[in-house]
């Protein structure tokens, strides 16, 4: 069995970002990067955006170059899908009977896409956008596709509405709830999207459900809607969420029921195994799961410096972004619990900020093609500002000079 002094699983965004940090701390132990995927380690936004388009190659989305895995002596163990943990004997298991010994366990697992469930979910040309197999595959049949269900109004379904509308395929997208990105964002940032989709071509319904997928020799022909309505389309996108990757070591009796819960330091209460990124749930402060590059990315760094003896808690300012058609939406902060929205800018204009306030308090900003708002805002977050409503809405007033008032 090969033995690590410290143990990653999971080659995405935090488990490279793990690897690459202990070794700029000056880890100089053994380090085992452990994944399912086959794939040199690569970046995920650009899967829904850049990727999916045919703009960058798989080449040009690489998180490090292949040469530099052998050059900071860390070991890329691919291929490997790890099935069990034995915490007491510091070890996993893998699907495919290989075994790993662990000083220091990094869980880095991410999260699987949700699948549809109605009948008809297992036909061919129904797909996630997950991993580089799944874009891959959707390329694959996209030259014989012309009309495209995306199901979920969410970032990755709304990001590939906008990619397949520019290829030319008649796009609809389906969402459950009475807007598009209900669960992240206000109502006007919602409704900005909606009228840009639409503008463009894409056929958005809300309020609408898949009751069943339709096919046809084993392929998709078409959905019914729970509505009695019946929609032909060559192609479903589903983009519903994931289910973090935790099994292996909630059985192992890791606490959580969102993923994995971690304390300030991404500590799970297992010994030596921390988690983080996606399949991460933080206990304190916001105490939520979230799933971002920034997270990830700097929940690593975090226990990176842990592991080389400068400990530090994680409590980094969350930040997001989203690329859709020429718009840039930046985010900062978190809005979850906001009592007030405020539109900054004008949205007819397609360069505008949605702040987000909760007991008078700036916590969030969305802003659309505003990268001014985007930075300047920041400090707003940072400083947990009190500024009244009337002066936020003011688009003369910049947000830099609101720090002090
Ligand atoms: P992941 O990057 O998902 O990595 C998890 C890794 O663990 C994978 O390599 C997986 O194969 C592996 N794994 C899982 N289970 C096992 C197992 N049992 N054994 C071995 N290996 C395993 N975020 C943004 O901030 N901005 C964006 O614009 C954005 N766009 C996105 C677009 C798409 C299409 C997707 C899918 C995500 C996007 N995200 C975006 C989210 C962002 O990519 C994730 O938050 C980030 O990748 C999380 O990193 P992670 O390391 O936690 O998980």
């Amino acid at each position: 069995m090969m033995n690590y002094d410290c143990l990653i699983v999971g080659s995405g965004h935090g488990g490279v970002q793990a690897a690459v940090s202990l070794r700029q701390h000056g880890f100089a132990g053994s380090i085992g990067l452990i994944s399912d995927d086959r794939d040199l380690p690569y970046e995920r936004p650009p899967l829904s955006k850049d990727y999916l388009s045919g703009a960058k190659p798989f080449e040009r989305i690489l998180i490090r170059p292949p040469e530099f895995w052998a050059s900071r002596n860390i070991d890329l163990l691919l291929g490997n899908e790890v099935a069990r943990l034995e915490a007491k004997d510091k070890k996993v298991l893998c699907a495919n009977g290989t075994a790993f010994g662990y000083g220091h366990l990094i869980w880095a697992a991410g999260g699987r896409p949700r699948k549809m469930t109605c009948a008809g979910h297992e036909l061919r040309g129904i797909h996630s956008v997950r991993n580089r197999g799944d874009v891959d595959r959707i390329m694959d049949e996209l030259a014989s596709v012309r009309r495209v269900v995306v199901i979920g109004g969410g970032y990755i379904g709304l990001e590939a509405a906008a990619v397949l509308t520019k290829l030319g395929k008649t796009v609809v997208v389906m969402e459950a709830l009475d807007r598009v990105l209900a669960r992240v964002a206000a109502e006007p940032l919602s409704r900005f999207y909606e009228n840009e989709h639409r503008e463009h071509g894409v056929d958005v319904r809300l309020e609408t459900g898949i009751e069943s997928f339709v096919g046809r020799d084993g392929r998709l022909t078409g959905v019914r809607l729970m509505n009695g309505e019946s929609l032909t389309a060559d192609m479903a996108i589903v983009g519903i969420g994931i289910l973090p990757c935790v099994e292996p070591l909630i059985t192992a009796g890791a606490v959580g029921t969102n993923g994995v819960d971690i304390d300030d330091y991404c500590r799970t209460n297992l010994t030596d195994v921390y988690a983080i990124g996606d399949c991460a749930r933080i206990v304190s402060g916001h105490g939520l799961r979230i799933e971002s590059v920034q997270n990830a990315s700097d929940q690593a760094m975090a226990v990176a410096k842990t592991l080389c003896g400068e400990p530090v808690p994680y409590n980094a300012v969350p930040w997001f972004w989203s690329n859709q058609y020429d718009l840039r939406l930046q985010t900062i902060g978190l809005s979850n619990g906001y009592d007030q929205a405020i539109v900054r800018g004008d949205p007819g204009a397609r360069k505008f900020s949605v702040v987000y306030l909760r007991e008078g308090v700036v916590i969030a900003l969305d802003c659309v093609n505003a990268v001014k708002d985007y930075v300047e805002g920041r400090v707003l977050v940072e400083r947990c500002a009190r500024i009244a409503p009337n002066i936020l809405a003011d688009n003369g007033i910049t947000l830099k000079s609101m720090v002090n008032r």
